[in-house]
């Protein structure tokens, strides 16, 4: 949809222009999964495909809400009667962050807002981060709200905790929020400490394939939850803050501390894991950009014999590519479904591409670069 369209859905709805226009982007997890609910490292990068927002305010605190990629038309709200846990479908994402806004004591009423987005829905992808940072920033500019970018990702994820009811970390939404173009994000969850790292896979003849398996097995909201007290009651046994703490060199001490097996394998996926994430920094750094990929094959080996995340369709897709050539490849995000990505070069490009869409005919793919984060738009 082309800003001039989104503008114009706009006033269909609502009967006048947009006080502006504004997008956040999905994301990528190039590597380090489930590590940020671990106080660990992870390396996202934007994708170029966003969610927009064309945004007016309102002054009888109504929130009326219309989004491109949904049925049902226009979802009302009233300000003053948002609380957590009351509010059913998509419109949740929004009224979360505009109760969190207020919770926090900035003074925003209500609004009218309508959707359009490229990031596909539920593919893994963070459209609903990009929906909640799309709105976030929207709204925060408009009411003249000051915040840094980290501040306005953690406040997107407690809208998400406390809001949805939904206990996931701060990765999708910082990545949203914090990227830039070229870049991938080494983030430090404990510290916050950002760093754009220069990924620029064209200039060495790389691409990165997304594949979107288009299926999300139905376990994966609760086995999320399942997975975060494992890790908390992993750290706990060992008496430790988070599973941060557990050093590479002392992983093998730690699994012999733990008795019970699935600890055990959810310690040694995010010890491993975090340890990926320094080692593709330190490959990035040297511009030995190839070498990455044997330790994204080695990520999404973890996520299917330690962490149990991965499922049919994504084994399929990463076992496709590997065999016919591809440097790399892995799940990324949430697991149990979504997408996998897949690290090859220039030359290879169509044979695995083909490959991949012969043995998953009903997946779709992309090739990626780094987009830029959240952004106004006019
Ligand atoms: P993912 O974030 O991987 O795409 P989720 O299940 O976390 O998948 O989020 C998808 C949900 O987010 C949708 O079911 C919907 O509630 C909401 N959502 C995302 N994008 C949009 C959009 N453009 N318009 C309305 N709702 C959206
Ligand atoms: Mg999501």
């Amino acid at each position: 949809m082309t800003e001039a369209a989104l503008e114009r859905a706009f006033t269909d709805v609502h009967g006048r222009a947009p006080e502006g226009v504004w997008a956040a982007p999905g994301r990528v997890n190039l590597i380090g999964e489930h590590t940020d609910y671990n106080d660990g490292f992870v390396m996202p990068f934007a994708l170029p495909h966003t969610t927009r927002a064309a945004v007016a305010r309102r002054d009888d605190g109504r929130l009326r809400l219309t989004s491109a990629a949904m049925d049902g038309g226009l979802v009302e709200l009233d300000v003053e009667t948002l609380a957590p846990g009351a509010t059913e479908g998509w419109a949740k994402y929004p009224a979360a962050v505009l109760w969190t806004l207020r919770e926090a004591g900035h003074a925003i009423g209500g609004a009218d807002i309508h959707y359009a987005s490229t990031v596909p829905v539920g593919g893994g992808l963070s459209s609903s981060a990009a929906l909640q940072v799309v709105t976030a920033l929207a709204l925060c500019e408009l009411h003249g709200v000051g915040m840094s970018r980290q501040d306005l990702a953690l406040l997107c994820q407690r809208s998400e905790n406390v809001y949805v009811g939904a206990p996931v970390g701060v990765m999708d939404q910082t990545a949203s929020a914090c990227c830039t173009e070229g870049h991938a994000l080494h983030l430090d969850v404990r510290t916050l400490a950002q760093r754009q790292v220069p990924f620029d896979l064209a200039a060495e003849g790389l691409r990165l394939l997304v594949v979107d398996t288009r299926v999300k097995h139905a376990h994966a909201d609760g086995a999320y939850g399942e997975l975060r007290a494992g890790c908390e009651a992993a750290a706990a046994a060992l008496g430790l803050p988070a599973l941060r703490d557990v050093a590479y060199d002392d992983l093998g001490a730690a699994l012999a501390a733990l008795p019970d097996e699935r600890l055990r394998r959810l310690t040694r996926h995010i010890v491993t894991e975090n340890r990926r994430v320094e080692e593709v920094l330190g490959l990035l750094d040297a511009g030995r950009t190839p070498e990455i990929g044997p330790v994204l094959t080695a990520g999404h080996a973890s996520l299917r014999d330690d962490f149990r995340i991965s499922c049919a369709e994504l084994d399929l897709v990463v076992d496709t590519a590997l065999s016919e050539g591809a440097l790399g490849a892995r799940m990324t995000g949430g697991g149990f479904g979504g997408s996998a990505i897949v690290l090859l070069e220039e030359s290879a490009e169509a044979k695995i591409s083909a490959a991949v869409a012969q043995a998953l005919p009903s997946s779709r793919q992309f090739v990626t670069t780094p987009g830029p984060g959240a952004h106004r738009v006019r």
